[in-house]
């Protein structure tokens, strides 16, 4: 290996992907592996899909950035297919989940603003991830992604995630509370599901004392576990606002902050702005996406496999003295354990399996919502064998 002119942040796995075929991976090696984490959460029909390559090719070819100086045709149309799928009414574009995050929380401190609080603070949740630039991460649950680079951006005031009374409390004691922000179901906090009826809870506290709910379906969004948004599986309930980015694009980087009226015209003109969010190519991709996954009801299958997925893991993991809890909506699914697993991933590399793991004891599993029936029993058997190897059931 050459001297690595990148700085150190990531810590690698000994490998490099060279090419991508569906679920497939493969590295420089001509090693193949079977990809169940999606690039995290993005690449959900898979690698080098044809449909969306011809899509980006004619794209690149035609144009692929004007500025948002001029009108952007592939940037209306995307705003229309999502503003359908989600319930909200206007949408602008980011290049990112951290961009989609900072213009919600710009647009709620405007809303408190407009209503004379001067110092609008959030309500935020223990172990959530909002990603990694100052407002995101200070409002993340997260202490070592915040070592080392404070002062954090101040107003947010965290209760635990899944109760509801810790948040009716902190709303009914803090009148600058402008918004709660949440992931419906938590990624980076452990693939956490919160308890039946806490987001319509959080929908009620919210309308009682006028504070926007904030949505964070960046991992979440976009069809992964199996609604078109998480928040869907609660019938009937509306965010005001939802921050989407990672599959949302397949890989092309593309996200958005999704907005109700007339909360989103609290961002009038050069109030907010991008230079490359929202260009003709990224546009064309969430499109594109968006369309294979209407055409080929992605979303349904993702419902379907998902649940037999976790099917075949409690059959062939349930008994698993170290297993505390297999858990997921869709194909977004965590099997925990009673101590550190962080090795499970390199070992599930060494036998051609991608998955990662998060808080330490609890491996991820997010495969591409185009996965078919002997890849999914492919991840069980590796998986099956990885986990009984690194920790033998003693008899
Ligand atoms: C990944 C993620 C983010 C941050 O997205 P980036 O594109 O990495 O900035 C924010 N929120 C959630 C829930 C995420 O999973």
């Amino acid at each position: 290996m050459l001297a690595s002119h990148l700085f150190n942040t990531y810590a690698r796995m000994p490998v490099s992907m060279v090419r991508g075929d569906g679920a497939w991976l493969f590295d420089d090696q001509g090693r193949r592996y079977l990809d169940a984490l999606s690039g995290i959460a993005v690449c959900s029909l898979g690698h080098a899909h044809p449909r969306l390559a011809d899509a980006l090719c004619d794209q690149a070819r035609t144009l692929i950035h004007t500025a948002n100086i001029v009108h952007i045709p592939q940037q209306e149309t995307l705003a229309t297919l999502l503003a359908e799928i989600s319930g909200m009414d206007r949408v602008f574009m980011t290049n990112s989940g951290a961009e989609s995050i900072e213009c919600a929380i710009k647009l709620a401190r405007r809303y408190g603003h407009e209503r004379q609080i001067d110092r609008p603070a959030f309500l935020v949740m223990g172990d959530s991830f909002h990603g990694r630039t100052l407002a995101a991460m200070s409002a993340s649950g997260n202490a070592a992604i915040q070592a080392g680079f404070g002062p954090l951006v101040e107003g947010y005031i965290r209760v635990p995630y899944g109760d509801l009374g810790a948040a009716q409390s902190a709303l009914a004691d803090n009148p600058d509370i402008v918004a709660v922000l949440l992931e419906p179901v938590q990624g980076e906090g452990g693939v956490r599901v919160p308890p039946e009826g806490y987001l319509a809870g959080l929908r009620a506290a919210c309308d009682q004392h006028q504070a926007l709910l904030i949505m964070d379906e960046i991992q979440t969004g976009i069809g992964r576990t199996g609604r078109w948004f998480a928040f869907q599986h609660e019938p009937g309930l509306l965010p005001d606002v939802v921050t989407v980015a990672k599959a949302l694009g397949n890989g092309i980087p593309v996200g958005a902050c999704l907005a109700r009226q007339p909360i989103a015209d609290l961002l009038a003109p050069g109030a907010h702005g991008t230079t490359f969010g929202g260009n003709p190519l990224a546009c064309r991709a969430g499109i594109e996406v968006l369309s294979i996954m209407r055409d080929e009801n992605i979303v349904e299958r993702a419902e379907t496999l998902g649940n037999r997925l976790i099917a075949r893991l409690k059959d062939a993991l349930g008994d698993h003295p170290n297993i505390t809890d297999i858990r997921g909506r869709g194909l977004m699914i965590g099997i925990e354990f009673d101590q550190p697993v962080a090795q499970m991933k390199d070992a599930a590399m060494a036998s051609g399996l991608i998955i990662n793991v998060t808080r330490g004891n609890v491996i991820r599993l997010l495969p591409p919502l185009i996965i078919d029936d002997d890849q999914l029993e492919q991840i069980v058997q590796t998986l099956d064998k990885v986990i009984n190897a690194e920790l033998p059931i003693v008899a």
